[in-house]
């Protein structure tokens, strides 16, 4: 075989391989559309993929209609008292009963019913989660979004999600939030980004967690803490003092 008709041979082998790998995406693409999106009349893959955004999106926007979410008065009932029955029945999936360490690369700095040195009257209601900023934070468990707004004093943006069981996680001084109002969320999905919005001395996670409405400890139901919870200690705040904040 002559040299140039081996580089020919291999040209092909490669274009054939390339023709192959297109047809095999284009393919994915199209499936991707038609199993996600309501069937088109005029739909190409990529209108097909844009409209599924776009019906989710409908979607989310009916679902916060019909329920209410969304608004700061929502946010203020779902932080003091058990969410509606309508609330708890628009929720996919499973319960809160264990939860998701929300910030796979965050560290434990404080717990619940930490007192603080200034503002003792204010107990901590969360447990807070150190990490960079733009840290993805993850769903705890499956959930609807029912805020997700800068409208709460101090928290910053701020991301509240009803799970199945009526249980409520919150999600306070969020760099960026990543879902919507009315979005149904999977647990470990990405919702937010660590930051230190709000009223924060330095990035962190203030991660709260309720039932009826109550504020509780949500450490024994981690299934996977990146440290064991630690008394609430004044040695914390003094040697991390930039989260002596909410
Ligand atoms: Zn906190």
């Amino acid at each position: 075989m002559s040299r140039a008709s081996a580089i020919f041979q291999l040209t092909s082998r490669k274009a054939t391989w390339l023709v192959f790998v297109m047809t095999a995406l284009v393919v994915a693409d199209l499936t991707r559309g038609v199993s996600t999106a309501a069937p088109r009349s005029d739909g190409g893959a990529s209108n097909s993929t844009r409209s599924a955004a776009e019906a989710g999106d409908d979607v989310a926007t009916a679902v916060a209609r019909k329920l209410g979410l969304g608004t700061r008065k929502m946010a203020s009932a779902l932080l003091t008292r058990a969410p509606a029955r309508e609330i708890r029945n628009a929720v996919h999936g499973g319960t809160a009963k264990r939860l998701l360490w929300p910030v796979e690369q965050g560290n434990f700095v404080r717990g619940f019913g930490y007192v603080r040195k200034v503002r003792r009257e204010l107990p901590h209601l969360g447990v807070d989660i150190a990490a960079r900023t733009g840290t993805p934070i993850n769903a705890a468990a499956d959930g609807l979004v029912a805020y997700a707004d800068d409208g709460v004093k101090g928290f910053g943006n701020l991301l509240i999600l009803v799970h199945g069981d009526g249980a409520v996680t919150s999600y306070a001084h969020c760099n960026r939030l990543l879902v919507r109002v009315g979005e149904s969320v999977s647990r470990g999905a990405p919702v937010a980004e660590v930051g230190s919005t709000g009223i924060s001395k330095g990035p962190h996670l203030h991660f709260e967690f309720r039932t009826r409405g109550k504020p509780r400890n949500p450490m024994k139901r981690f299934d996977r803490p990146k440290q064991e919870p630690k008394a609430p200690s004044l040695a914390v705040a003094a040697f991390v003092p930039h989260y002596a904040a909410l």
